[in-house]
């Protein structure tokens, strides 16, 4: 198993792993930014296994188009089970793996994952509340961004969480769909999520990432 100074931590302690860089000459484009538990993968409690990981029906495919129109795919996920010391980074990186294996084996391909493994009830040094790379704050969204060269304006976020939609707004993308898988149906996570629609911020509902696609508009162009 990898030890932590052979992983793609940065010097801030998040997770940022860059799969796949845009071409030199290429313009910031749009991306579309994805939860991962609960929205690209089947919720589970901290999951940490490669064994617990199932993709949710159809997220390959809606991965795939932003694929095949140029657009990148960046996982945002918080991770604090790391934070509260349930599991560590090796763990992460193995389940991570599988992931854009499985994906990989649907012709779905990942530009960038980045974790936040921060928690105000985490053990130090993850012991921090409010940290700026947690959702709902920008941190992850704003660093794939700089890395990737992304037009935050033109992008859109996908999630279970009011928080991952809150983390789009913070971010200054363009909209954020909500979705049902995961902890998406929990009753009070609907009406957060929609509290944060603003003029400049559009906030969709879909049932899952699947049927988010046809409400984002770089992925219907
Ligand atoms: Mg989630």
């Amino acid at each position: 198993m990898l030890d932590d100074s052979q992983l793609p931590l940065t010097d801030d302690g998040v997770w940022c792993q860059i799969l796949r860089r845009p071409r030199p000459s290429a313009r910031p484009a749009p991306a579309l930014f994805l939860d991962r538990d609960g929205v690209v993968i089947e919720e589970g409690h901290f999951v940490h296994d490669p064994a617990q990981v199932r993709l949710l029906p159809g997220s390959a495919e809606t991965i795939r188009a932003a694929n095949t129109r140029g657009h990148g795919v960046v996982i945002v996920t918080n991770q604090s089970g790391i934070g509260r010391g349930y599991f560590g980074w090796p763990e992460f990186a193995a389940t991570q793996t599988r992931v854009i294996e499985d994906l990989a084996g649907r012709g779905a391909y990942i530009d960038a994952v980045l974790a936040c493994p921060f928690h105000e009830g985490g053990c130090a040094p993850y012991d921090i509340a409010n940290h700026p790379y947690r959702k709902p704050n920008p941190g992850m969204l704003r660093l794939a961004a700089e890395r990737l060269r992304i037009d935050l304006a033109g992008s859109w976020i996908v999630g279970d969480h009011a928080t991952d939609i809150g983390a789009g707004r913070a971010a200054g993308l363009a909209g954020a769909v909500h979705v049902a898988t995961g902890h998406g149906s929990e009753p009070d996570q609907r009406p957060r999520a929609l509290a944060y629609a603003t003029e400049d911020f559009r906030v969709l509902v879909a049932a899952s990432l699947a049927e988010a696609a046809p409400l984002i508009p770089f992925l219907n162009s």
